[in-house]
């Protein structure tokens, strides 16, 4: 075992980045670098409180989900059954971390891991101390080799540090902590197809409820956060509650990652605090490219309806997203300038739910493929306005009758692109000599 050498706290201004601001540093991804930067201060705070004071501590800041659906983590975490560890009646308690990220347009999560998978390993220790956990997993895509790579390294360095293992900084807690890599199915980023894969079956979705906190893997209480939910833990318990919630709003309280994509002049990650606006997280990436401008854009991948240059000014939180009519998801803010064709990238969308559909319920299985045609014909210009109306109805069909949210993610950029652009489909039909078909040129996009 290698001795860590803990340094003291130092207090933490109020202000981002929080969870990005080592990232530059060389080899910021060591154990070494990691201590260097308040490294494990916060679990250190975490254990010298009970595992109770820890899950009040999470509850109070009022950190919400980062994986899409905004679900408060204290909250989640306080499902867990009470009592000594494991379990009052024996049952084991397992912590799951959710680090299939495949949204489309969703890239958060894998460059916190490359640059800082001690953040990660540090939040997974105090969470399973809160819940009383000796095991937990990382499920991570398999398809981002380097990452899962990284993330392995990470934990043998925690292993011979002492800060995972039989006794974890000489507490008496114990944590096993296994990385686990998936085989490339997007719908094992659904939380229960997760906990099947990871005991060995295909990938499904269960029936909820029971919630994984009730019977999640191997039907035992289990929690399953994402990536950046956990990463957000040990500055938590480094400054307190009080201290996050001087950022972001009242009800969506923090920082978080927003990720810029498509048509900006600097796209990557801008960690922000919660309830910033698109017109200010443009400000900084330099503005849609130049020379254009925006046309339409999504809050948070392409499961969440799609917004419009008029939705510029919409606060980035849960309740503001929800307000106007689309959700906060995973913040994925996908730009599209005016070269490109709505039809076009909403077909691309659907074809991607299609593929990614499980198969185990009807209305999403056989709908999507439908959903796929009718667009194809839409795009190509072979549709009337008659496949229009089918195209609602059978999106109608599919979303809120599916067996879980995919079936609902496919049917958001149809129905909300069909809201703010629906001339542009009608642009695709044969009209006044026009032949029909797009009349974008992909070129120029
Ligand atoms: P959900 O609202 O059903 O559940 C959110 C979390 O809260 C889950 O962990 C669930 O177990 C828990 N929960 C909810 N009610 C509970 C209760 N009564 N008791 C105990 N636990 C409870 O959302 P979801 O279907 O898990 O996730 C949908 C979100 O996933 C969408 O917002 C989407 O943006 C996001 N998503 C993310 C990615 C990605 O790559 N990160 C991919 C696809 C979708
Ligand atoms: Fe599978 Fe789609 Fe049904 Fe979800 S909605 S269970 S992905 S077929």
């Amino acid at each position: 075992m290698i001795a860590v050498s803990l340094p003291s706290s130092t207090p933490e201004p109020a202000r981002v980045p929080i969870l990005s601001r080592h990232w530059d540093e060389p080899e910021s991804w060591t154990l070494r670098s990691y201590m260097g930067q308040n490294g494990y201060q916060g679990l250190k705070a975490a254990l010298r409180l009970s595992p109770d004071e820890v899950i009040e501590q999470v509850k109070a800041s009022g950190l919400r989900g980062r994986g899409g659906a905004g679900f408060p983590v204290g909250t989640k975490w306080s499902f867990i059954p009470q009592g000594p560890a494991p379990g009052g009646d024996g049952t084991p308690h397992y912590l799951v971390v959710n680090a299939d990220e495949s949204e489309p347009g969703t890239c958060k999560d894998m460059p916190l891991l490359l640059a800082s998978p001690h953040t990660l390993v540090e939040g997974v220790i105090i969470a399973a101390y809160a819940i009383r956990a000796h095991h937990a997993f990382i499920y991570v895509r398999g398809e981002v080799a380097g990452v899962v790579r990284r993330l392995r390294t990470a934990v043998e360095e925690a292993y011979d540090a002492g800060l995972l293992g039989r006794d974890v900084l000489g507490s008496g807690f114990a944590l096993d902590l296994v990385v686990h890599a998936g085989a490339g199915a997007y719908i094992c980023g659904e939380e229960t197809a997760l906990l099947d894969s990871l005991e060995g079956r295909r990938g499904q979705p269960r029936l909820r409820p029971p919630f994984p906190a009730v019977a999640g893997l191997y039907a035992s209480p289990t929690v399953v956060n994402n990536v950046e939910s956990i990463a957000s833990v040990p500055s938590i318990m480094r400054n307190g509650p009080d201290w996050f919630r001087e950022f972001g709003t009242e009800k969506s309280p923090g920082f978080t990652m927003y990720s810029l994509s498509g048509h900006v002049a600097r796209p990557g990650q801008y960690e922000a605090p919660l309830g910033i606006t698109l017109r200010e997280l443009l400000a900084r990436a330099g503005g849609v490219r130049a020379g254009h401008e925006l046309k339409f854009w999504t809050p948070g991948g392409s499961s969440t309806p799609m917004f419009t240059a008029e939705h510029l000014d919409i606060p980035l939180d849960y309740e503001g997203v929800g307000a106007a009519g689309s959700m906060l998801g995973t913040k994925a803010l996908q730009i599209f300038d005016e070269t490109v064709c709505v039809v076009r990238a909403v077909l691309r969308w659907t074809e991607f739910y299609a593929h990614e559909s499980c198969g185990k319920c009807t209305p999403c299985r056989e709908g999507t493929y439908w959903l796929v045609q009718l667009m194809r014909r839409l795009e190509a210009g072979d549709a009337t306005e008659a496949d229009l109306t089918t195209l609602t109805d059978v999106t109608d069909s599919v979303v809120g009758k599916s067996f879980c949210a995919l079936g609902d993610a496919a049917g958001a950029p149809i129905m909300s692109s069909l809201t703010h652009f629906r001339d542009e489909y009608l642009a695709h039909f044969p009209h006044d000599g026009h032949p029909g078909g797009c009349p974008f040129d992909p070129e120029k996009s």
